[in-house]
């Protein structure tokens, strides 16, 4: 399986191993397989007796041909297995009536970012030895929370890779702040930047671009990375939970052999939704994909009108990893749906003119699997509390805003065949928000918002966020802006 850019019409050209290396193509495009490779009823069939690790192993040498399913096998073992995943990997729990949550928040950060962030950097480590480098990827995050404890997680003792990670001192919570400075590994570095995300952003970019620093770092055998979500690295491993799901519909009886199933992701940079409806292409019988937005709704207006316009305001609501205005990963929907020369074009538009809008029977195509919804910051609240005190269903902030669009896309088509929910993070995650929700009122602090959500609701604190004030704080460095690249060179010694 070769692999190519979204915006170029040459022939595919490189190794699942080179793209996962590179990320981004060189003409800005983003990197897609040749050909979309299916999966048959009887594979399906014989994949619902195998565990996660297995599953995945079987769906990603389907794609990443250079990698031996042994592996392939030996990585996902260690990436899904107990010791990251407690009670495993992505199970399916009933919401209401056809309502099932996949909840994909089981890993070590209780974020869906795990599921792609524990395997990426093992085939990034094995990529640098089929590419044959020698020298070490050095991974640079600027974070606003989430993102920057998932990749520390993931990368943390990687063979030949070092990560360091900045955020804005006071621009991430203070569990996420207290996730990362008490972060362990031997390979790993984490800065509190004075400023905003934007500061640590703009520090990142112009590291990466600044041409003296990379050669310092290759005369010391080193090279910069990214641990971006457009990278195929982190995408190819989410295909994996919705053919697991359907193995899990199939166990249950919830589904016979060959029904057909419906999905509603909560979405952002549309990775997540972009994996369903590669598995779609593949052959599992999903029937309809809905797209769930929160105010921030870019993705509900285009999907009503053909029109993507990021000329318009940005809202900051209570599902925060949804704030988006550029959903990156849409441009691989557009590359399978119109072709490379149209994605190039539309590209350019958006970048010049801030928006773009597709022929009529593009979006005819695109409708055919998708449907839009947005879910307003008071409905989020208002489904949290009606779903934990009508189901006892506790749904952080995320998985909130997709449960409603799944429930309203049901209302307007009448469509009730099982749909699976992506749940995307721990309600604890987001405790003080879910608190407010069902009670009305703030719990004490952030902090304090844990064990006040967990006597409310008599459920557990998972594994990564217990305990965590009583963790020892190993990075409390501060730094202003300027400082980030004498970090970067002391780090490579
Ligand atoms: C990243 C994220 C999303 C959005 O996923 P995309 O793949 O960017 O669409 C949704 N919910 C949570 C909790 C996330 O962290």
């Amino acid at each position: 399986m070769l692999y190519k850019s979204t915006r170029s019409n040459q022939p595919a050209a490189k190794s699942a191993a080179e793209v996962i290396k590179e990320g981004l193509a060189a003409d800005g495009g983003l990197f897609v397989p040749e050909s979309i490779p299916t999966i048959s009823l009887e594979e399906i069939k014989a994949l619902c007796k195998e565990d996660y690790p297995t599953r995945a192993a079987t769906v990603l040498s389907k794609f990443l041909t250079d990698y031996t399913y042994e592996e392939l096998l030996a990585d996902c073992q260690e990436a899904y297995g107990e010791k990251s995943f407690v009670g495993g990997a992505a199970p399916l729990v009933n919401i209401h009536d056809s309502l099932e949550a996949l909840e994909l928040w089981h890993g070590p950060t209780a974020a869906f970012k795990d599921m792609a962030l524990q395997i990426m950097p093992r085939l990034l480590s094995r990529a640098l030895k089929k590419t044959g480098e020698k020298r070490t990827a050095l991974i640079l995050v600027a974070t606003s929370g989430d993102t920057g404890k998932a990749a520390l997680e993931g990368y943390k003792d990687v063979d030949q890779i070092k990560i360091t990670v900045f955020y804005p001192e006071d621009g991430v919570s203070r569990v996420q702040k207290l996730q990362m400075a008490t972060q362990t590994g031997s390979n790993v570095n984490v800065c509190a930047i004075r400023g905003n995300f934007d500061d640590a952003q703009n520090g990142v970019k112009e590291i990466f671009g600044n041409p003296t620093l990379s050669k310092t770092l290759d005369q010391n055998g080193y090279f910069f990375s990214s641990a971006n979500s457009i990278n195929w690295g982190r995408l190819a491993p989410q295909i994996v939970y919705y053919i697991s799901a359907y193995c899990d519909l199939l166990n249950t009886g919830k589904c016979k052999p060959g029904e057909s199933f419906n999905v509603c992701v909560p979405t952002g940079n549309f990775g997540n939704i972009f994996a369903a409806y590669l598995a779609k292409q593949m052959g599992l019988p999903i029937h309809h994909m809905v797209c769930a937005s929160n105010t921030n709704n870019i993705l509900t207006d285009f999907l009503h009108t053909g029109t993507y316009d990021r000329n318009r305001n940005f809202y900051l609501t209570m599902s925060p990893s949804m704030d988006i205005l550029i959903s990156s990963n849409l441009e691989r929907l557009l590359y399978f749906t119109a072709g490379s020369d149209q994605t190039a074009a539309y590209m350019s538009a958006l970048k010049k003119d801030g928006h773009y809008t597709v022929d009529t029977d593009i979006l005819a195509k695109i409708r055919e699997s998708f449907s839009g919804y947005y879910t307003d910051e008071e409905q989020t609240a208002q489904t949290i509390k009606g779903t934990y005190e009508k189901y006892g269903y506790l749904a952080d902030t995320h998985t909130a805003v997709a449960i409603h669009a799944a429930e309203e896309y049901q209302k307007d088509s009448g469509d009730l065949r099982p749909m699976i929910v992506d749940s995307t993070a721990s309600p604890y995650k987001f405790a003080n928000n879910v608190y407010r929700a069902i009670t009305g009122k703030d719990a004490t602090s952030d902090l304090e918002a844990l064990d006040e959500l967990s006597a409310l609701t008599h459920t557990k604190i998972p594994y990564p966020l217990s305990g965590i004030s009583t963790r020892k704080v190993i990075f409390d460095r501060v730094i202003n802006r300027e400082e980030m690249q004498k970090v970067i060179l002391e780090e490579i010694g």
